[in-house]
């Protein structure tokens, strides 16, 4: 057993511990759990505990449904809403087969594979999320939009808010289990956060990110409120992204920065945009997964700036231009280390880890193929015509999922990046919900067409 094992082992004894979770992620992003009694933890760091694989959502074949979940000790945190003894505590874990070799379908595997590959050009990839998400007073089951706990708009501070104190206690706890916050605020809808965290490693911030949306959402409950990272719950207000900042390093060295470039940007950042714009339709599918990513993406807010309704619906680039899809950040001449990209299609409701797993894998391509980036959008892209956008070179992004699909199945990079396993299941959940939605006769048709038609 090494250290890290030891360590928790120990914690488990002196804090009282007597149950452990042990989570895992689905292919759609969903959080897995399942308790074991620390007398059990021995045998789950040396095998695994086993489960049914076929159960999980994009695990297995019934045929060959056995799996194990391997505790990561690095990951251990006692959850800080069981504190009090006999208290619980959480791992993540890696997903092998009965053989003890990684599971293909395991989206913590997908996501360390290709930082292996990043790492193997000596590259450790960093990311830093803002994720922005709802509080309501209810959370209605048939269809009724919800109604939000406040009326404030971006970044508003009116007394007695519950977001304040939502916010207070939601950072406390997250900071608890570890995880440093960096700002937060009301965003630009009724009842609508922000929460950034400070960045980390790619794989640290993916588990974080699931962390984040459980304790966001006990949070909640315990004041009497419902939290959702739905991308885009009202038509008339701004969606909830989750813009993200990336950077590559090489040892110390921010490899994003180079002093006197254009926007202090090496050659690596402009390839690796270039990588990013270049698969961004392909990668739509994983960034936005859902058939309501798109209202976001593509709703008429989307682009009422000011109100925080700033979601991308073009791929292009542009520095401090929220209307394009990657943004190179105001940077201080002093401060190369933190030259950095903000790809802002990412919603709150995508799996964090295929997501950092697909941008990284398209920044590199850039990078190992030199793709060349072209010119930067200064202007507000969305006021421009289709023919300008076309003479500029700045294409959609999908407009709904169906199309998304359409250029996932197409793409060579994803099969690459997710494995065949993966990228097969994925397609083939996705054409279901297509097809689900497809089927449906909205409110909008019955009121725009029944009285006229
Ligand atoms: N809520 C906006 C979105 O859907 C982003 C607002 C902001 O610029 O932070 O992406
Ligand atoms: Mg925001
Ligand atoms: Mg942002």
């Amino acid at each position: 057993m090494d250290k890290q094992q030891e360590f928790v082992l120990r914690t488990l004894e002196e804090r009282d511990i007597r149950f452990v979770r042990l989570w895992f992620t689905d292919v759609l992003g969903f959080l897995k759990s399942v308790a074991v009694a620390p007398a059990e933890l021995e045998q789950a760091f040396a095998e695994g505990i086993g489960f049914d694989g076929s159960a999980i959502e994009g695990f297995a074949r019934v045929h060959e449904s056995d799996m194990l979940a391997k505790p990561d000790p690095a990951t251990f945190q006692i959850l800080p809403w069981r504190a009090e003894a006999p208290g619980t505590a959480r791992m993540f874990c890696d997903i092998l087969m009965p053989d003890g070799s990684p599971s293909f379908a395991d989206p913590r595997y997908v996501l360390k594979r290709t930082l292996e590959r990043a790492s193997d050009r000596g590259f450790t990839f960093y990311t830093h999320p803002e994720i922005e998400f709802f509080l309501f007073k209810d959370m209605p089951l048939d269809g009724t939009p919800p109604t939000p706990v406040d009326h404030s708009g971006y970044f508003d501070h009116t007394p007695q808010m519950v977001s304040h104190d939502f916010r207070r206690q939601a950072i406390t706890m997250l900071e608890n289990m570890g995880i440093s916050v960096e700002f937060s605020h009301h965003e630009g809808a009724p009842g609508q956060q922000e929460i950034d965290l400070r960045y980390a490693d790619a794989l640290s911030t993916a588990d974080n990110i699931m962390t984040f949306r459980l304790v966001v959402k006990e949070v909640a409950l315990e004041q009497g409120v419902h939290a959702s990272f739905m991308p885009k719950p009202f038509s008339q207000y701004p969606g909830s992204g989750m813009h993200t900042h990336l950077s590559l390093f090489e040892g110390d060295r921010n490899a994003f920065y180079e002093a006197g470039a254009e926007y202090q940007l090496s050659k690596v950042g402009r390839s690796f945009i270039a990588g990013l714009l270049r698969h961004a339709g392909e990668m739509a599918a994983i960034t936005n997964q859902w058939v309501n990513s798109y209202k976001r993406l593509w709703g008429a807010s989307a682009r009422t700036a000011g109100m925080g309704g700033e979601a991308p619906s073009y791929i292009c680039w542009g520095h401090n231009n929220r209307s394009a899809l990657v943004r190179v950040p105001m940077y201080k001449p002093t401060k190369g280390q933190s030259t950095r990209i903000e790809v802002r299609s990412i919603d709150s409701a995508c799996n964090p880890y295929l997501t950092f797993a697909v941008l990284l894998g398209a920044g590199l391509k850039g990078v190992e193929e030199g793709y060349e980036l072209p010119a930067g959008a200064e202007d507000d892209v969305w006021a421009l015509t289709d023919a300008e956008r076309r003479a500029l070179g700045i294409a959609p992004l999908p407009q709904n999922l169906a199309e998304a699909i359409a250029l996932m199945e197409r793409s060579e990079l994803l099969p690459e990046v997710l494995g065949e396993h993966v990228f097969e299941f994925f397609l083939r959940n996705k054409r279901q919900e297509w097809e689900e939605y497809r089927q449906q006769v909205t409110p909008f048709e019955l009121q725009k067409y029944l009285p006229v038609l």
